[in-house]
């Protein structure tokens, strides 16, 4: 087994994070030591809502196997191409086990959903329900004893990429009732009871939703505030409190509801409890009160749910009390890639839209895809559709493989196709000229093809959003990016620790970066890699010489700015940015490799990876240039002068 910090290091990581925790706290309900906030992190001088906000994040958060993974790797400047190349390709009997099915499924779209009158009602019609369900579609990862099609993860991304590229609201009903509803915490944490009673119905096609999201709370879970008090017997949990933007809430029959239980005392501080509940909408006390409309996505049945002394068995906890966080967190760690691969889908929709448009429109003399500046904006798009399939499904074999944690992985897909389908769909728009923006309702009644590319604009401007937004997609990567030098140094700055730990810290550490930091200048690239194709090669050499600088980039970072480096939230996105094109170029030639071994043409593939690279190094050294020069202070200030309502002159001449 590889770790990212190699031996003696290794040594040091252990040592470090044995003393990474006070001990004796114990969950009181089971006996079990409760895990204590990491002492890595400082949280002395945050202010209150951050440091509960973080400490309820870190109480959640499962520890980073040590040898890390491939993407969690690039931060460390240790670039393990053997463990994504040869491609992981989805195999043959896998492929063959889910054809039938995505037949149907693909049949099925074509024949009997229709993306445009969805989307001009606002509902999908009650028989799309009901056939959805007749072929399985609502239980495709769901194992066949419990009454799903028992398909495996790539199999249910390749349904999610039939399903983008037709109709999103489709695609939100299908993906949020088993990516992040019921089946998935059930399949990861549920009890054997829980699976019997509620996998079968769900399968079937009863409707079910992921309710975290309150008024309050929306990135920030420690601001929850639905409570579940326990009755005096402790028999059940009665829940009082609203949910908000709860997708599928309006159709829903089961829920999973994250709501607070009582406080515990964990090392002499109360502790805020996150409970994970298995919900039937039938309870008595639970009302749909409002329908949510938006921009896109017009038949999403979201709703607001409140619950008023809503009584539920205490067997409807998942995984165990207090664990909540946990188990929402760790359901998205996985169901995040349902999103990229239907961003999958819109993108390839969207590029064939675009690549047909251009050839056929003639202006000024010539077809506007001659015209350099729309050009360069399908070859973009040619590049990202292929690289975001290359990473999905990449990550996809590798979570079917159980091949580790691949939190950052699916994060890193989740992150970049959703900002690259939005800007997809911003150039098909640009490219389809006023067509773009017409309806395609409009577009049929004046006799021209219904092309809905402003509807697919609409409905994919979401995804950036909801399950993780980018943003705290960012702060999430660069947290386990830094988590191996929080481990080794991160107690040097903690004044939450004794001054013996924080100075045998500054002695591990000056040991371990010793050793670590002259070996990121090392001029090696990548290693066993002499039967990749030539052009790919020169590529992964790149990214693994570059994962070395960012390595270097992150440590003078650190060193800079000490423990004040989760303020610097624009300089560790551009890290976090590197590190995302580094994983997008490495997943694309580790896949070019494996299509030019499946016979195809040889010259479109290596077009096509090789154009992707290029593109993505060119990003990557924006990135690094911004590092280094920038005006994020004086943004950051110009905004908080704004915020205390400076530069009036710009709220002048206005309506
Ligand atoms: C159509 C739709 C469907 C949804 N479906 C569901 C669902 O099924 N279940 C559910 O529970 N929720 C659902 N949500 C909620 C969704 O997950 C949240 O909208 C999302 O988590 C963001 O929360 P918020 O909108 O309150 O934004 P806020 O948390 O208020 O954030 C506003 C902005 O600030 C940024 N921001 C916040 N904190 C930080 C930080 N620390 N650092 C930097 N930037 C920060 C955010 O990225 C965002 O850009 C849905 C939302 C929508 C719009």
């Amino acid at each position: 087994m590889k770790s990212p910090l190699e031996a003696p290091e290794k040594q040091i990581a252990e040592e470090t994070s044995a003393t990474s925790g006070r001990r004796g706290d114990t969950d009181s309900s089971r006996g079990e030591p409760e895990k204590p906030v990491p002492a890595v992190i400082d949280t002395s001088k945050m202010a209150k809502g951050q440091r509960e906000a973080l400490e309820l994040a870190e109480a959640a958060r499962d520890p980073l196997e040590d040898r890390g993974s491939f993407a969690s790797n690039l931060f460390v400047g240790r670039y393990d191409f053997d463990r994504i190349y040869p491609y992981p390709a989805q195999s043959a009997e896998d492929r063959a086990a889910g054809e039938n099915f995505l037949r149907k499924l693909e049949n099925y779209l074509r024949e009997h959903v229709d993306p445009d009158e969805i989307d001009r009602t606002g509902e999908i019609p009650p028989e799309n329900f009901k056939g959805l369900a007749e072929i399985g579609a609502f239980g495709i990862k769901v194992p066949k004893k419990y009454g799903g099609l028992g398909l495996s993860q790539c199999n249910y991304g390749r349904a999610a990429v039939l399903l983008g590229s037709w109709d999103g609201n489709v695609a939100a009903l299908v993906s949020a009732h088993q990516s992040i509803g019921v089946a998935q915490p059930l399949l990861l944490f549920g009890t054997e009871e829980q699976k019997q009673k509620y996998l079968p119905r769900v399968a079937g096609g009863e409707i079910s939703a992921f309710a975290l999201t309150e008024v309050h709370a929306g990135s920030d879970p420690a601001t929850l505030s639905l409570k579940a008090e326990p009755t005096a017997d402790g028999s059940e949990f009665v829940l009082n409190g609203e949910k908000l933007w709860c997708t599928n809430g309006v159709k829903a029959g089961v829920l999973v509801v994250m709501a607070r239980t009582p406080s515990k005392l964990v090392g002499g501080k109360e502790r805020k409890q996150i409970t994970a509940f298995i919900v039937d909408v039938d309870t008595p006390g639970l009302e749909i009160t409002y329908r949510c409309r938006f921009m896109g996505l017009r038949a999403l049945y979201n709703a607001v749910v409140k619950f008023t002394n809503v009584h539920i068995p205490r067997e409807n906890i998942i995984f165990k009390e207090g664990a909540g966080l946990k188990v929402a967190l760790t359901t998205l760690n996985a169901g995040r890639l349902t999103l990229p691969a239907a961003c999958v889908g819109l993108s390839k929709r969207l590029l064939e839209i675009s690549r047909k448009w251009a050839g056929e429109r003639i202006q000024w003399g010539v077809p506007i895809g001659k015209h350099a500046a729309i050009a360069g904006k399908i070859a973009e798009m040619a590049g990202n559709v292929f690289a975001m399939e290359a990473m999905t499904f990449l990550t996809s074999s590798l979570l079917d493989r159980k091949a580790g944690d691949l939190r950052i992985e699916t994060a890193m897909c989740k992150m970049w196709a959703t900002e690259m389908t939005w800007r997809i769909a911003d150039d098909a728009m640009q490219v389809r000229g006023g067509r773009g923006y017409e309806t395609a309702q409009s577009l049929a009644g004046r006799g021209e093809p219904p092309i809905a590319v402003e509807r697919f604009l609409r409905d994919c401007r979401v995804n950036t959003i909801f399950e993780g937004s980018s943003e705290i997609m960012r702060l999430f990567i660069a947290r386990e990016a830094l988590d191996p030098h929080l481990k080794v140094g991160g107690a040097i700055f903690n004044t939450q620790l004794p001054m013996s730990e924080r100075a045998k810290a500054v002695f591990t550490s000056g040991k371990f970066y010793a050793g670590w930091y002259p070996r990121q200048w090392m001029p090696n690239g990548a290693r066993k890699i002499d039967n990749l194709h030539e052009i790919l090669r020169s590529h992964v050499d790149y990214a693994a010489r570059t994962s070395k600088r960012l390595a270097r980039g992150l440590f003078h970072a650190m060193a800079r700015f000490g423990p004040k480096l989760d303020r610097e939230q624009l300089l560790l996105s551009r890290f976090v940015g590197i590190a995302t094109e580094l994983f997008a170029i490495s997943a694309t030639c580790s896949y070019a490799q494996w299509l030019l071994g499946q016979d195809k043409p040889a010259d479109e593939v290596l077009a096509l990876a090789d154009y992707f690279c290029r593109s993505s190094r060119m990003r990557i050294n924006n990135h690094f240039a911004g590092a280094h020069r920038n005006v994020d202070r004086r943004g950051y200030q110009l905004t908080q002068d704004l915020l205390a309502s400076k530069h009036a002159m710009l709220r002048d001449g206005i309506v």
